[in-house]
C-alpha cells in the first residue's frame, strides 16, 4: 500500500530523515513512535506530499508520488495541531472533505452525526470551533481526518491532548472501526501503550532514522538497540 525507499528529507544542516525505507501493507496499522524531533511529524507529511524529499521515492499502491499533489494522493492526515477552520461550525469542518461534499446533504448530516457520536461529541454539530477545549478541537480534527474514508489515514498525535479515560475508549473503538473500514494507518505517537494497543506493527524513530520497526511484542520483549530499550524505558 505505502512504501518508502531511501527517503531523505533535509532542512539546511539538519537530516529530519535520513534514507527511511518503510512498507505499510494494505488493512495495516503502523504506529510511529519516538523521541521529539526524531522526524515523526515530517515522515507523515512526505506521505502526504507536504513536504518535498530531497531523495528516494514514495510509492503508494506501487505509483511513485513525485510531482503529486497532496489532494491526489487518496491520503487523509490529521494534524498535531489540528487546523481545523474557525469560520465554519463542528459540522462544517466535519464535512469539509471533498468526498462529503458530493454526497447528499441528508446523507453527509447522518455521516456527522455518526462521526461525532464516535469521537464523544454526540450533537455538538452546530457550536463553534472556536468555543471548543483543545480536546474536544482535536476530536473534531479526528472526525473530519475520518470523513473521507482515505484509503491510507495518517495521524499525528490523534489523541494528544485528551484525558486518559477519552484515551483509552477512543482507542479501543478507532481499532475496531478501522477493521471495519479496513483503512490502512500510520500515526505518529508519544504514548507507548497507546501505539502498543492500536498497532499491527511499531517503528520507532531516532533521528531521523528507523531504530527499529516490528509487532508491539518483538519491540517489546527484543529491543534492537540500547537507545530503543532506554525509549522504551526498560533499562534505568
Ligand atoms: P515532535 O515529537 O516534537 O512532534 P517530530 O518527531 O515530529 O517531533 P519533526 O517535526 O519531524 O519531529 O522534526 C524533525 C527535525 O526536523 C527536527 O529537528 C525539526 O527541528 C526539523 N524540522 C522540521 N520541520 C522543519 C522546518 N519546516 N524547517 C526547519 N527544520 C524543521
Ligand atoms: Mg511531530
Amino acid at each position: 500500500m505505502l512504501r518508502l525507499d531511501g527517503v531523505t528529507v533535509r532542512f539546511g544542516e539538519r537530516t529530519a530523515l535520513d534514507a527511511v525505507d518503510l512498507e505499510v501493507a494494505a488493512h495495516e496499522t503502523v504506529c510511529v513512535l519516538g523521541p521529539s524531533g526524531s522526524g515523526k511529524s515530517t515522515l507523515l507529511r512526505v506521505v502526504a506530499g507536504l513536504q518535498q524529499a530531497d531523495a528516494g521515492r514514495v510509492l503508494l499502491s506501487g505509483r511513485d508520488q513525485s510531482g503529486v499533489p497532496p489532494h491526489r494522493r487518496g491520503v487523509g492526515l490529521m494534524f498535531q495541531d489540528h487546523q481545523l477552520f474557525p469560520q465554519r461550525d463542528v459540522a462544517g469542518n466535519v464535512a469539509f472533505g471533498p468526498r462529503m461534499h458530493r454526497t447528499d446533504r441528508a446523507e453527509t448530516g447522518r455521516r456527522v452525526a455518526e462521526l461525532l457520536d464516535l469521537v464523544g461529541l454526540p450533537g455538538a454539530g452546530g457550536r463553534a470551533v472556536t468555543a471548543l477545549s483543545g480536546g474536544e478541537q482535536q476530536r473534531v480534527a479526528l472526525a473530519r481526518a475520518l470523513a473521507p474514508e482515505p484509503k491510507l489515514l495518517m495521524l499525528d498525535e490523534p489523541l494528544g491532548q485528551l484525558d486518559r479515560g477519552l484515551r483509552e475508549r477512543l482507542v479501543v473503538e478507532l481499532r475496531s472501526l478501522f477493521r471495519r473500514l479496513g483503512t490502512t494507518v500510520l500515526a505518529v505517537t508519544h504514548d507507548h501503550g497507546e501505539a502498543f494497543a492500536l498497532a499491527d506493527r511499531v517503528v520507532v524513530m531516532e533521528n531521523g532514522r528507523i531504530a527499529q520497526a516490528g509487532t508491539p511484542l518483538e519491540v517489546w520483549q527484543r529491543p534492537a538497540s540500547a537507545f530503543v530499550a532506554r525509549f522504551l524505558g526498560f533499562d534505568n
